[in-house]
């Protein structure tokens, strides 16, 4: 039997959060019906938008936070994150650190190697659960990237993205420019293996640990202090650095 709503809000979503609605409804003012009180961020999620993230909601042009019971006939305006305006007086969660740290959910090993390998501080392990995820973002401040919306609705999650895009390298620009990174990039610093610390080493120490045509080729050599992993500017570097060199600023 069709659900017969009594009662209804209209839902206007702005920037990127329009990403989260099927193409004849973007840009567009949407009438959302309810049952009972329903929190504000019940009725924006029920739209399909994670919480995270919206960083500022206006119900009749006043700002409120996500347990805020609008009224029927209300008029909802969700914003995303704002690069250029400052809005830290009335946003719903205080700014993530700059760079952010990130902690990635079990499906983007790739991504996870690249933003190491860009340096930036990025935990992964196959292993995680939801639970996991959520635990160690909120204990440490990290920002959670995933495909997966269920993590991002969590009331836990405080700071998170979902990532766009299914392909790695797509992904990795898509963080570089929602974090705005350009910025921060330090290429090689961070072993893409473990997240360790990646430190130049004197080619004396690697001489009986790479290739001996590597050791004769190659004059920089980087290690992770945390795995042991040996770097190179090799051909594996030279394809990811060009793969990043367009986000430089
Ligand atoms: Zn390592």
């Amino acid at each position: 039997m069709p659900v017969e709503f009594k009662k209804f809000v209209t839902i206007r979503l702005y920037g990127n959060l329009n990403d989260f609605l099927p193409s004849s409804v973007k840009q567009k003012e949407q009438r959302v019906g309810f049952w009972g009180k329903p929190a504000v961020k019940d009725l924006i999620e029920s739209l399909g938008v994670p919480h995270v993230e919206i960083f500022l909601i206006l119900v009749d042009g006043l700002p409120v936070n996500f347990s805020f019971r609008p009224a029927e006939g209300s008029l909802i305006s969700c914003y995303p994150k704002f690069s250029s305006i400052s809005i830290s007086s009335i946003a719903l969660r205080p700014n993530f650190e700059v760079p952010p740290r990130f902690v990635l959910d079990v499906h983007l090993g790739r991504l996870a190697a690249y933003l190491r390998f860009c340096g930036f501080d990025t935990l992964y392990d196959k292993s995680y659960t939801d639970n996991n995820i959520l635990d160690i973002a909120l204990a440490d401040g990290r920002v959670i990237l995933t495909r997966d919306k269920g993590i991002l609705r969590n009331g836990k999650a405080l700071y998170g993205y979902f990532l766009r895009n299914t392909n790695p390298q797509l992904q990795l620009s898509e963080v570089v420019e929602y974090f705005d990174l350009a910025a921060y990039l330090e290429p090689f610093s961070r072993c893409s293996l473990c997240n360790g610390e990646v430190v130049q080493v004197e080619k004396s120490v690697v001489e009986n640990q790479v290739p001996r045509t590597t050791f004769q080729i190659y004059n920089d050599f980087f290690q992770c202090s945390s795995c042991g992993q040996i770097y190179w500017e090799g051909p594996h570097f030279n394809r990811i650095a060009a793969m990043i060199s367009g986000y430089s600023k």
